[in-house]
């Protein structure tokens, strides 16, 4: 069987190459081909001799991912539907935006967590992806982009780990796909405009510190242990105490940045100004310690079978003046993409029933690109800038 190269790290690529007789510098070479200029062809590779990419041909491949649908919201927002294999889907979001590029990636098919808000975690886990899967969606989004756009330039400036899945109960493979995006060789992206998100699995966010400190963003939802133990079910086994003393113990490892709590707002569930007091005393800075977080308030994104209700604008407003005012840098994410379901926790639907979210898919808008000078799509000069 042939390897497809987009699953290689540059080490491996390293002993891949070595295998076939060639030099290191070789694998760097092909590195860059594959991530930097998004080739598919070994021919393409004129600075590889012939006789190499000779060999390539017959042992190896580049092979883009089966693509079962593309979206485009009419804000700009895109949204890809990969297939893995085995009826099972991840979606990946490419959200433009003044002077960024952000794709935001999945690390699993499914989730084991089961967060009462979330619709990935209504659907189970399914299984792990490979590094080579999740580095693919970067891999595709951002070539495919460039071609779209009529760059040579970068598009995607920053990476959020915030698609299905739970990143750090997939590390390794996580780990190595990071390891890729910041690889000058390949995407080149500084570690804080790389941002993982996690429900709190405290142990593992101690390994990536030490491994990766990219930035962290963490699944917060409630000021209280009851609370949370009811939203998110990894609390019984992680509660707050302990999640944010692994929150502080990660900052020792990425100097300067802070832990962004991710808070979806539930009506009438987390979204009190009783709980926003709580909230802020539970985070609030200890004698000598400086400002180490900040928030996100995302609007829920409802569906059906969680039988919950996104908080009024009002209430999230207020509940963002009491963090704020409280000294806290609180921000209200917008929702993006609803009109294609790409918002958080919409991924891809019932992915399990293939033929089900090809109806869905077909019950949208046709799917068409925008035209390269379309405001939302644009390329703003300075997005590479780190
Ligand atoms: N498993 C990780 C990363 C993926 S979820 C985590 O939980 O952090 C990314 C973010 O989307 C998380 O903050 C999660 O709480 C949020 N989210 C999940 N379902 C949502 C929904 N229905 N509406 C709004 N945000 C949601
Ligand atoms: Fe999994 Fe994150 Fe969804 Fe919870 S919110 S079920 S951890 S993907």
């Amino acid at each position: 069987m042939t390897a497809n190269l987009l699953d290689y790290d540059l080490e491996g690529l390293v002993v891949f190459c070595e295998r076939l007789g060639e030099k290191r510098f070789r694998a760097t070479q092909l590195f860059r081909w594959i991530h930097q200029k998004g080739a598919t062809q070994f021919d393409e590779m004129t600075d590889l001799a012939k006789s190499l990419r000779e060999k390539l041909k017959t042992s190896a491949c580049i092979r883009s991912p089966t693509i079962i649908a593309q979206h485009i919201s009419s804000d700009g927002t895109i949204k890809w539907l990969f297939d893995v294999g085995a009826g099972d889907a991840v979606e990946a979001v490419f959200i433009p935006e003044e002077g960024r590029g952000t794709l935001c990636i999945s690390s699993q098919a499914g989730c084991a967590v089961g967060c009462r808000f979330c619709s990935t975690g209504h659907q189970g886990f399914s299984r792990n992806l490979t590094s080579g899967e999740i580095v693919t969606q970067l891999w595709f989004a951002e070539h495919f982009l460039r071609k779209h756009l009529k760059v040579e330039e970068r598009v995607i400036s920053n990476v959020v780990m915030m698609g299905m899945g739970e990143p750090l109960q997939n590390y390794a493979a996580l780990v190595q796909s990071l390891k890729v995006m910041l690889d000058d060789h390949a995407y080149g992206l500084s570690r804080r405009r790389v941002t993982v998100s996690t429900s709190g699995i405290v142990p593992m966010m101690d390994r990536l510190g030490m491994d990766c400190p990219v930035a962290l963003a963490v699944s917060l939802h409630a000021p209280t242990d009851a609370l949370r133990d009811d939203l998110v079910p990894l609390n019984r086994k992680y509660p707050i105490a302990e999640l944010l003393d692994a929150c502080k113990r990660y900052l020792a490892y990425a100097p300067r940045d802070f832990i962004t709590f991710e808070y979806c707002m539930l009506d009438g569930v987390n979204d009190s100004p009783a709980q926003a007091m709580e909230l802020a005393a539970l985070v609030r800075p200890k004698a000598g310690e400086g400002a180490w977080c900040k928030f996100n308030l995302i609007p829920f994104n409802p569906f059906p079978a969680s039988g919950l209700l996104r908080s009024p604008q009002a209430k999230v407003v207020a509940f963002a003046k009491i963090l704020s005012d409280a000294g806290f840098v609180t921000t209200i994410r917008k929702t993006r993409g609803d009109d294609i379901d790409a918002a958080c926790g919409q991924l891809a639907g019932d992915v399990k029933d293939r033929t089900d979210v090809v109806r869905r898919i077909s019950k949208q808008r046709t799917i068409m690109l925008k035209p390269v000078n379309e405001p939302g799509m644009q390329r703003k000069e300075g997005v590479n800038g780190k």
